[in-house]
Order: C-alpha cells, then sequence, then structure tokens
C-alpha cells in the first residue's frame, strides 16, 4: 500500500550530473546510494529518481524529516533541495495542497506568483494555464496579496510529474558538487589544523571517496590531540561518507630525522616521509591521488621550491584544493562546514614537535635527496606501515551541521 501520497517529501535536483551525457545513468546510481545511505538513519524512506530529479519519500510517520532534509543539503551532487507536498494530478488538488501546504506562506508574503512544471505533457492544461487559474484561485483566498510575476516575496511551485503533482516554494541550495565515488579515491592527510579538514571537503565535493591518514607522534602528541583528528573526521562525514582514519605512529622517523640530518632540513624531509606513508596507503587501498591542505606560501614548507622537494619523494599526483587561497577563505569554508572550533583546539601536532628555528625555504631536490641518504628510508618507511591502526569513522547525520 502506499500510503505517502499526502505526507511532504523531498524533490533533489541534480547539478552538474545532468550535463554528463553518457555517464549520467551512473551518475545518478551513485548519488542515490549516496542518498539512501544518508537518509537511512532517519527512518525508512523511498528514494528514486525520475527524469533528473532524485525522490525522497517518507514511507512512515515517525521519520525524521528535518534530520533527513539536513543530510540531503549535505550530499554532493545535489544542487537544491526542495520540500514539497504531493497531491492527485488534478487542478482542484494542486489548489487544495497549495493552500494547507503553503497557508502560512501565503499568510506571511505580501506578493506572490505560481510557476507551474510541467513534466507530463498530458495533463490537460499547459503550464501558464494551469499557474493562471491555481494564482487566480489563490488570489481569491488570500486577498491580501498581490500578485508580482517579477520578483515576489513567495513563488508557489507546482509540478506536474509522472506519478503525482508536487507543491513546494522555493528550493533552498544543496551541497553541489559530484556524488562521492565519481571522482576516485584519494588518500588525505588530515591534520588537526584549519587547512586539511576543508582540503578534504573540496575533494570529497569533486566525487573523491577519501581515506584519511594522520600522524602521530606519542608521547609528543597527546590522546587529545588524536581525538580532535578523529573528531574533525566525524565531522566531516556528513560530507563524505563514512571514513577510515589510518594513524600512522611517527616519532621513530622524526628522531631518526632529528639525529640523522640538518636541523634546517627536518620539515622537508618529515613531508616527504609523510607522502611515501600516504602513497603506500593509496597502494593499500586502491587510491590514485594524495591530497594536502597546503596553501602557497602559508609557511616556509609551502614554498614552490619546498614543495618540489615534497613531491619528488611519490609518484602520485598530490592535490592541494587549497593553494591559491588566502587563510581568510579557508576559515570561511571552516566554519561553514562545521570543523572550524574543533581545528582551533589547541593541541599540538607532530609538525610542531620538532619545528626547525631557520627551515630551509628555497630547498633545491638534489640537497634534499643527499641529505636523507644518512637515513634508512625504506625501512623506517615499512615500520611505520607496519606499526599503523585505523579507526572507522561511521556517517551519522546531518543535523550537526547547519547552513
Ligand atoms: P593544517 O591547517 O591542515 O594543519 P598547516 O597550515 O598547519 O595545515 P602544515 O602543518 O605544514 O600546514 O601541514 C601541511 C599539510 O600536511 C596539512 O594540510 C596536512 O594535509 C598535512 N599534515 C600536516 N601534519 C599532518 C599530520 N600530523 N597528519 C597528517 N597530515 C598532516
Ligand atoms: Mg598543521
Amino acid at each position: 500500500m502506499n500510503d505517502t501520497a499526502a505526507r511532504e517529501m523531498f524533490l533533489l535536483k541534480l547539478g552538474e550530473v545532468v550535463l554528463k551525457g553518457l555517464n549520467r545513468r551512473s551518475f545518478e546510481d551513485k548519488l542515490l546510494s549516496n542518498v539512501r545511505r544518508r537518509v537511512r538513519n532517519c527512518g525508512k524512506f523511498n528514494v528514486y529518481s525520475r527524469q533528473s530529479t532524485i525522490y525522497v519519500e517518507p514511507l512512515e510517520a515517525e521519520c525524521d524529516l528535518e534530520g533527513a532534509y539536513a543530510a540531503c543539503r549535505q550530499v554532493f551532487g545535489v544542487i537544491a533541495v526542495a520540500r514539497a507536498m504531493p497531491c492527485e494530478k488534478s487542478k482542484e488538488a494542486v489548489l487544495a495542497a497549495a493552500k494547507t501546504y503553503l497557508g502560512d506562506a501565503l499568510r506571511q508574503a505580501k506578493s506572490f506568483k505560481v510557476e507551474t512544471k510541467r513534466a507530463d505533457k498530458r495533463f490537460p492544461m499547459t503550464s501558464i494555464q494551469l499557474s493562471q487559474w491555481v494564482g487566480g484561485e489563490l488570489h481569491d483566498a488570500f486577498p491580501h496579496l498581490s500578485v508580482d510575476v517579477h520578483s515576489p516575496d513567495l513563488t508557489v511551485y507546482v509540478e506536474i510529474r509522472e506519478n503525482a503533482a508536487y507543491v513546494h516554494a522555493p528550493a533552498e541550495s544543496g551541497a553541489g558538487g559530484l556524488p562521492i565515488g565519481m571522482g576516485g579515491t584519494a588518500v588525505s592527510l588530515l591534520s588537526g589544523g584549519i587547512d586539511s579538514p576543508v582540503s578534504s571537503y573540496m575533494m570529497a565535493k569533486r566525487g573523491c571517496q577519501l581515506e584519511m591518514v594522520h600522524f602521530i607522534s606519542p608521547p609528543y602528541t597527546s590522546d587529545a590531540a588524536r581525538d580532535k583528528v578523529l573528531e574533525l573526521a566525524r565531522l566531516l562525514t556528513p560530507w563524505t561518507g563514512r571514513l577510515v582514519v589510518h594513524l600512522v605512529p611517527f616519532t621513530h622517523i622524526q628522531e631518526e630525522i632529528r639525529r640523522g640530518c640538518p636541523e634546517e632540513y627536518f620539515t622537508l624531509i618529515m613531508r616527504r616521509f609523510m607522502m611515501r606513508i600516504a602513497q603506500q596507503v593509496a597502494r593499500r587501498v586502491g587510491a590514485h591521488a594524495l591530497v594536502t591542505g597546503e596553501s602557497l606560501g602559508q609557511v616556509a614548507s609551502q614554498t614552490m621550491q619546498a614543495l618540489a622537494v615534497t613531491e619528488d619523494a611519490v609518484s602520485l599526483p598530490i592535490l592541494r584544493p587549497v593553494i591559491g587561497m588566502d587563510k581568510e577563505e579557508i576559515v570561511q569554508i571552516a566554519r561553514k562546514i562545521g570543523t572550524f572550533d574543533t581545528s582551533i583546539l589547541p593541541y599540538e601536532d607532530c609538525c610542531t614537535v620538532f619545528t626547525p628555528r631557520h627551515p630551509r625555504t628555497r630547498p633545491t631536490v638534489e640537497e634534499v635527496r643527499e641529505v636523507e641518504a644518512a637515513l634508512d628510508v625504506d625501512a623506517l618507511v615499512a615500520e611505520a606501515m607496519a606499526e599503523s591502526s585505523w579507526v572507522r569513522i561511521k556517517y551519522e547525520d546531518g543535523r550537526r551541521i547547519t547552513g
């Protein structure tokens, strides 16, 4: 039995996905399974797609609609989400739905218009005819309203679709981007800072499935510092879906670098080790790129020469989505996605444990390779890999984050 006819539901409008021609089917399939997974915690929903729209229908009264709505707005690939009331495909039913479902909004607005989209061309009225009829009737029922076709306070949308008609107020923005999984898998280096959660979010937005790597340096770094990073990963899951965080012990490597290399090269060599280990994780999980939160010129290890030295250690591409962004722009995104307040908690990162007083800002690849030759690189990488562990962070729900 289908008892969803008179229950508020969501219409998810697809973004770039619709432009992808032959890939469209697989884009929609990915998106559908991502949406299904995200609303699962909020009750039983029927999720299906028709005509470039994903329908999310609650199947029982106990469904958490607010939670599901927030979750849908955080699914990449969705450009807008409309909360809508389905009704029978007749002009009278559409009018009745508009009056009750949008009654409050109509009472509060000063001006309005009706806009109809008719995906079902068998419907006996044209879009314009239906808009005019519903608009006229609403005008009679709410006489304080004026009709304004250019910039009304409220637009009443009517969609005549395959199985039903839908009435809704303007849709709200979705997360945009591409469905997770369509952009391949990448390993993201997640620190406790502001930048790497943002860079992770940005690559997830382009459809990357992420696998996180975090380097820990006990006893120099604390359990609290590690938990902060796990919390950041948890905060990212409404965007990224569930995450695995690989925790890689880095203390021995750092001590070996300190013992064997001149101080001015500490950070550079440390970063080369981070990339090598991340690349090994990538090989293990089938990822094809690394992601960091580096921004040009932000610190000594982020000059062009230093970036070249870092890249020299690996063959996978290193994606740096915040490379051209100012700190203020990165902070803005961190606030929007909900990671900022956690990022600024004051815990030490492994990078700050052994910071050289005068780091090399214009190193050459050759000199760094030479300095590094004092270390048994392969053995240190293998040891760190062998001692690493991982934590799976489940996707919970989207309610934690607003805006
Ligand atoms: P963030 O704000 O992301 O910490 P940052 O400006 O502090 O970045 P660095 O500390 O030099 O810059 O780190 C640059 C990048 O290296 C980070 O964005 C992150 O991708 C990676 N990184 C740094 N420390 C770690 C760590 N402990 N574990 C995993 N990745 C790290
Ligand atoms: Mg940092």
